[in-house]
């Protein structure tokens, strides 16, 4: 497992016996968890766990049925559009613009997030996720692994104490991957708190500070789940 220095930072995600259902059918039961500053936290489970299902409750995309969701000291249900500068996801589309650039796309997520003179950001986020000598080309033009870490790129653009990574390694090639994993080092390092889904434990492993495995609606231990594997 990584090793981060999570165990003395603040809870910046908590999550609290939040419940969810689409009409009849139960997806989350009763889920708790919490993610610190400087912490990766790997959520698996199987398909249709309802992975997603929180991750969208933790964006402010969907309203919980029951439970409480704190972002720092913030009930979720008061952050209002505070919540789009608290939290980056990554979600399954990858939500930029095939028509532009590169650098377009990420000029245009720049003024949604009204950063001031974002250049030299753009410059880093671009550089870190490899695709500086690409920023003039179309982003139709990029192979799939371009086109996620872009999406990448606009999640943390905006360096978010909060990143949702939803299943951020679905389709990516290893070089792909290798520059993930950075990332998620330099988000530790940078004291942010990370919640990424995979559907390999392997990464989960070398990823993250601690694992939580979704099933039946509840959060079990990833670290018992695994050696019951
Ligand atoms: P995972 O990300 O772990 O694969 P999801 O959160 O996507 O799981 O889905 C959990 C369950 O909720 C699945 O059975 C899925 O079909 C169902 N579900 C997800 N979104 C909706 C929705 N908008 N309407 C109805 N059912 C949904």
């Amino acid at each position: 497992m990584a090793s981060g220095n999570g165990s003395t930072g603040e809870p910046i995600v908590r999550v609290e016996k939040v419940a969810q259902r689409y009409g009849r059918k139960v997806v989350l039961r009763s889920v708790s968890l919490e993610v610190k500053a400087g912490e990766v936290a790997a959520l698996l489970g199987a398909n249709g766990a309802g992975k997603t299902t929180l991750l969208r409750i933790l964006s402010g995309l969907d309203a919980p049925e029951r439970g409480q969701v704190w972002l720092g000291n913030v009930p979720l249900t008061n952050a209002g559009h505070e919540i789009r500068r608290y939290v980056g996801l990554v979600s399954h589309r990858p939500l930029v613009y095939e028509s532009l650039n590169g650098l377009e796309n990420l000029h245009f997520f720049a003024q949604m997030y009204d950063l001031v003179e974002p250049e030299a950001r753009i410059e880093a986020v671009l550089t870190a996720m490899d695709l500086w000598h690409r920023r003039y080309d179309p982003v139709r033009t990029y192979s799939r692994g371009m086109i996620q870490r872009l999406a990448i790129g606009r999640a943390i653009l905006h360096d978010p104490p909060v990143l949702l990574l939803d299943e951020p390694d679905t389709g990516l090639d290893q070089e792909s991957v290798a520059v993930l994993t950075d990332l998620i080092a330099q988000l530790r390092e940078g004291g942010r708190a990370v919640l990424v889904t995979t559907h390999n434990w392997d990464r989960a492993e070398r990823w993250a500070d601690k694992i939580f495995y979704l099933a039946d609606g509840s959060i079990e231990d990833g670290a018992e789940a695994l050696r019951q594997r």
